[in-house]
């Protein structure tokens, strides 16, 4: 059975964390331990001097042997702290602080023994500042300062109270009420601290809180955007996103002077689709037609979005007309190869007609000129008989607001009707 229960050092109502950071404070005070075994020892010296009593010695020799144990204590817990349980390091602790404390007590008892007065008040003293620096430091473990006055201060109290000197009796009384001030201000260190550690935990929990609260709003931020620049019904990028995209590209393309290609897609005779084979079928052709583009567009500066209805537009950043034809072609042939079956058209499958168009542009012009020539080149594509592409570099040379790059002029001959 254990001489001491655990309740005493007041670690059960607190985590192991705290209880770790209670102990640990006590067991960092090795600078205080040797300036207390320092001031004990010159304090021997002076007792011997004018004394001439050898007891001294002893005491020095005590105070360094208790010093001793405790800075020994010291050094293990800094090596092999997790050894033990923090109550266990407590215990180690008090009864370490409770031998140098008796050996402070027997001192004080020496010192009344003495008639030196002098020296009885040097000791006292001493012993007074000791105490309240314990209070401080163990303030932690409140259990040590508690321990550490009683030893210290207790033996020389009664020996004061019962010698014949009532100025010995004086200093005796004037032991109670520091003695009082001393714990009850150790108390309230004891309570403060322990205030701060588990607010400071507290803190450190809530900030690991908020930062997972504030990951997990990225997330959901980068969820939404996504979902916000999204078409619901075929998964490529909105009209939003398109607006934003095209004009974007558009600055950039003006501020490194190099062209831009946009291509606009309409699906051919949807509205017969939609009423020969219902709005759900329109939906999934719409989804096809988009996975169909969706397949050519191979670079990640493109974008393919749905521009409204059953027209679709591909902002091409940094591509020619050329090249922009050959995609849009690309794009109309693999649809057109997929045969989706559409009885109410004459081909007998779904087929789209493009408009593609090319700027470089100036730096005042704004995209909506993009947009608007190859608009007309959709047009005019339905009106040359639909499934085909055609840019209006065919019809018209010049734009307004922008000059032509490369190559113009094209215009793709219509593949064979069924
Ligand atoms: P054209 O060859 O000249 O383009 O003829 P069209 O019938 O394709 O063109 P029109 O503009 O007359 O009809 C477009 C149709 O597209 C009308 C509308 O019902 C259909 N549509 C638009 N959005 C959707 C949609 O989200 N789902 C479905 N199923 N149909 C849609
Ligand atoms: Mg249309
Ligand atoms: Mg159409």
């Amino acid at each position: 059975m254990r001489l001491l229960p655990d309740r005493i050092f007041e670690l059960d109502d607190v985590s192991t964390d705290v209880a770790r950071e209670l102990v640990d404070r006590v067991f960092h005070q090795t600078f205080n331990i040797i300036i207390g075994v320092s001031v004990f020892s010159v304090l021997g010296v002076f007792g011997i001097i004018v004394t001439g009593s050898l007891w001294y010695a002893a005491g020095v020799a005590a105070v360094i042997a208790a010093g001793t144990w405790r800075l020994w204590l010291f050094s293990r817990y800094r090596r092999a702290r997790s050894s033990a349980t923090p109550v266990v390091w407590a215990r180690r602790s008090l009864w370490a602080s409770s031998a140098m404390a008796c050996v402070w007590g027997a001192w004080g008892i020496a010192a009344v023994f003495e008639t030196h007065e002098n020296l009885v008040v040097l000791i006292v003293c001493v012993q007074g500042a000791t105490v309240l620096f314990s209070a401080v430091h163990n303030a932690t473990l409140r259990v040590i300062a508690v321990v550490q006055a009683c030893l210290t201060l207790v033996p020389v109290f009664l020996m004061l109270m019962l010698s014949d000197d009532w100025t010995y009796r004086l200093y005796g009384v004037f032991i109670i009420p520091f003695f009082a001030n001393v714990l009850s201000y150790n108390t309230f260190l004891h309570r403060q601290t322990l205030r701060l550690l588990r607010a400071d935990r507290e803190k450190a929990e809530l900030l690991v809180r908020l930062e997972a609260a504030k990951q997990e709003l990225e997330v959901i931020n980068r969820h939404l955007e996504t979902l916000a620049a999204m078409d619901a019904l075929t998964g490529v990028a909105n009209r939003r996103a398109f607006d934003l995209t095209s004009a974007r590209e558009w600055l950039r393309a003006a501020r490194e002077s190099v062209p831009m290609s946009l291509l606009l897609l309409d699906i051919d005779h949807f509205k017969a689709f939609n009423d020969f084979y219902g709005h759900q079928a329109g939906d999934a052709c719409l989804r096809t037609v988009a996975a169909m583009a969706a397949s050519v567009i191979r670079r990640p500066a493109d974008m393919l979005a749905r521009y409204g209805g059953e027209e679709f537009a591909v902002i091409l950043p940094g591509i020619g007309l050329d090249d922009a034809v050959r995609i849009a072609e690309q794009i109309r042939t693999v649809i057109d190869r997929r045969h989706i079956p559409h009885d109410a058209s004459e081909i007998g499958h779904v087929t789209v007609s493009i408009g593609a168009a090319c700027l470089v542009p100036r730096a005042d012009s704004e995209v909506g000129i993009l947009t608007a020539r190859a608009d007309a080149a959709l047009y005019a594509a339905k009106r040359c008989g639909r499934n085909r592409v055609i840019a209006p570099e065919a019809i018209e040379p010049e734009a307004a607001g922008a000059f032509l790059p490369g190559r113009t002029g094209i215009l793709m001959p219509a593949p064979q009707q069924r």
